[in-house]
């Protein structure tokens, strides 16, 4: 040993910290926070928020004790937490946290696994090829489907784009992958109206041009008009959608599928939280013919109630989703097993596919059809007592999500504000066919119907006091 050589204090008393210790404590106020979250307001107060100015420091020259950081981060962000994993959440479309989820998180975050490759992460790589057999089992996908574990949907739809696009133009003779799009002829893009926004940043990011769309009219639920549908051909990447973001519409994936099948058109379906309906033989009204496209963008973070950071891409094509995503160094050592990066666009990742194992798991295939059961009727029961209530339902409630309106616009605003501030419960607003509306989503495992007793009941009491 040679005395000269660096040796940080600092490094030396973090090695001799007592772990245990730490990790206890942060157990602790993690299960304090599970308990309390169904009775503390959903939306945090003007208080918790004025609080946060705590964080507001420079970075402090001497490390902290993790204790105390603990500390700080219980006391003052507890507080300030949008309580997501709570009964009575229904903005956006979120989705709770599964206890077999969690609870195996701890475990996946302790061992810290990169799963670029079988050689990084002989488990984890394992765990990706379990997942994707379950995940074609449960969501009825062709037996050549393949995986990609990613961040959420928005990473999925770059990925399905990018194949779709890779994949036209290389049945046209042009090979983009190396060439890139400069001399690449057009292709052209048909997707629906009610198109997600994250489907337009996918189709900037990979060239294809966020204004140079062919927009097809919607129906009044938000489905793709099939006979407003442009001729097809094999020039064509059409981009479907299994449930609209805010009435939970599915398109007609039968017939557009087919017709664009006959044409060799290129079919990416956004189906961020609506594909887990393929679970449920109830919803095969709405997924028939969804296993016809090429690709597919899914969370687990929503319907499925995994942790967030989970989305999947799934295609059918494996050549031209590792073709899209491949990457060759000199470092790098690939296998017969599988080598997680190649579906995806990130080399080093997290070891999501455990979060989606223990969630998958935890539920069992029964337990999936019946959650995706349970959100529809729960969607049913709010609607019906929005409804008794005098509220107008403007959608079809053929999943989870629910479009209620007061009167008029300027009374339906006032009323979700008005909710918004009440921390009972929390729901956001939308624009439907030009109106104001609220956008109710029912996608946690831990909503109750006596949580919709609950919330429906401070909406009216809200809506009555605004007359
Ligand atoms: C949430 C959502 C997305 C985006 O998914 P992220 O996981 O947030 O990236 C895309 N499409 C639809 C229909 C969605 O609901």
């Amino acid at each position: 040993m040679n005395n000269s050589l660096f040796r940080s204090k600092i490094l030396e008393k973090i090695r001799n910290t007592d772990f245990q210790d730490d990790l206890s404590l942060a157990r602790k106020m993690a299960v304090e926070y599970i308990k309390n979250v169904d009775s503390m307001r959903v939306y945090p107060d003007q208080q918790a928020l004025h609080n946060l100015q705590i964080f507001d420091e420079e970075l402090p020259d001497e490390p902290a004790e993790t204790s105390e950081i603990l500390n700080q981060l219980h006391t003052y962000g507890s507080p300030a937490t949008v309580a997501q994993t709570g009964g009575r959440y229904f903005g956006f479309v979120c989705g709770s946290i599964l206890p077999s989820a969690l609870s195996c998180k701890w475990i996946t975050d302790a061992w810290d696994q990169n799963p670029a490759m079988y050689v990084l992460s002989p488990i984890v790589s394992r765990m990706e090829d379990v997942v994707e057999s379950w995940l074609k089992d449960i969501l009825r996908l062709p037996d050549e489907t393949v995986a990609g574990y990613v961040s959420g949907s928005s990473t999925a739809t770059i990925i399905g784009l990018t194949v779709g696009r890779n994949m036209l133009l290389k049945n046209l003779g042009y090979d983009v992958i190396k060439n890139g799009l400069f001399n690449a002829s057009e292709i052209n893009v048909v997707l629906g109206e009610g198109a997600h926004s994250t489907v337009y940043k996918a189709l900037s990011i990979t060239g294809l041009g966020s204004g140079r769309v062919t927009k097809v009219p919607a129906d009044e639920q938000g489905r793709i008009r099939v006979d407003k549908l442009p001729d097809l051909d094999n020039r064509t990447l059409v981009i479907l959608q299994a449930g609209n973001v805010n009435s939970g519409a599915f398109d007609n994936f039968e017939e557009i599928c087919t017709k664009a099948k006959i044409a060799g058109s290129y079919v990416h379906v956004d189906g961020a939280f609506g594909l887990w309906a393929a679970a449920n033989e109830k919803f095969s009204h709405l997924t028939n013919g969804i296993e016809l496209a090429d690709s597919w963008s899914v969370d687990g973070h929503k319907t499925l109630n995994a942790p967030y950071d989970n989305g999947i891409i799934l295609c059918r094509h494996k050549d031209m989703l590792v073709n899209s995503m491949q990457m060759i160094g000199a470092y790098i050592v690939t296998s017969d097993q599988r080598d997680g990066m190649i579906y995806t666009a990130d080399m080093s990742r997290r070891a999501r596919a455990i979060d989606l194992w223990a969630t998958l798991k935890g539920l069992g295939k029964q337990g999936v059809s019946e959650l995706v059961w349970e959100l529809h009727q729960k969607a049913i029961y709010f609607a019906g007592l929005l409804k008794e209530g005098g509220f107008e339902i403007l959608n079809d409630i053929v999943f989870n999500q629910v479009l209620a309106r007061y009167e008029s616009d300027e009374k339906t605003d006032k009323i979700i504000k008005g909710v918004q501030e009440s921390g009972v419960c929390w729901l956001g607003g939308s624009k439907w066919n030009g109106k104001s509306v609220m956008r109710v989503s029912v996608s946690s495992y831990k909503t109750t119907y006596e949580d919709i007793d609950t919330s429906v009941k401070e909406i009216l009491r809200i809506a009555r006091s605004i007359e």
